[in-house]
């Protein structure tokens, strides 16, 4: 992660770079508004932490020149803490703003948190078996587009038999796997969570979706009308 320091002030500008340098960024410093502007336009930096306050161009003018060009993420500084300049750094185009003086930590959390909004979305965790649909982020279970309402054991449950379609699961292993319960003769709480997860994800639809593999356990997996 490169990040570009925009600031005139020499002790500022080497604590900001020794502070991010020890995190683990790689760090690289410009120590007035037209050297800035011109390495955030041609450079590759993930973040930009812009001082208000600098000779010649400020930075709302670097600011502005900037956003003709690039999104980089931009973290403004300033010793001045009035609601004018904060309004005026947004509409330029800032994505954060920190008001002097600060502290170091304070400063890095916003760097963090910047960085990581501009991460892609995390892949697509959606689990799907027929025209059911998990999502093990938002807790929530859809069975063709119907929403169903489940406990934490039964989306534990269901979640499980989705990512083993077609696999017959013992009644041992589901129990080990969603009870953390390692008896055989527990078993029968697995009988009684099925068939509460039947009513709510078969019953209501005509194609049956959990299926009894006798003697052996269960398995979820579209089987041909008989
Ligand atoms: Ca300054």
């Amino acid at each position: 992660m490169k990040i570009l320091i925009i600031e005139d002030e020499p002790k500022a500008a080497e604590y900001l770079r020794k502070g991010l340098a020890e995190s683990g960024y790689a760090v690289e410093v410009a120590h007035n508004g037209t050297d800035g502007l011109h390495a955030a336009a041609n450079g590759d930096h993930d973040l930009v932490v812009l001082d208000v306050m600098l000779p010649v161009i400020d930075g709302f003018a670097v600011l502005s020149a900037l956003r003709t060009s690039k999104q980089v993420p931009v973290l403004m500084l300033t010793a001045r803490g009035n609601t004018d300049d904060k309004l005026r750094g947004f509409d330029l185009g800032a994505d954060d703003y920190l008001v002097k003086p600060f502290q170091f930590p304070e400063l890095l959390a916003r760097v963090k948190a910047l960085l990581k909004r501009g991460q892609p979305a995390p892949a697509e965790s959606v689990l799907r078996a027929a025209d059911l649909e998990i999502d093990p982020v938002r807790h929530r279970a859809t069975r063709a587009g119907q929403r169903i309402d489940l406990s934490a054991k039964e989306f534990a449950l269901l979640t499980l038999l989705v990512q083993k379609t077609g696999e017959v699961l013992s009644r041992t292993q589901i129990s080990s796997l969603v009870w953390d319960i390692h008896f055989d003769s527990d078993t029968n709480v697995v009988e009684v969570a099925i068939r509460r997860l039947r009513a709510k994800i078969d019953d209501p639809f005509d194609e049956k979706l959990i299926h009894t593999v006798r003697g052996v356990g269960y398995v979820l997996e579209r089987r041909a009308a008989v």
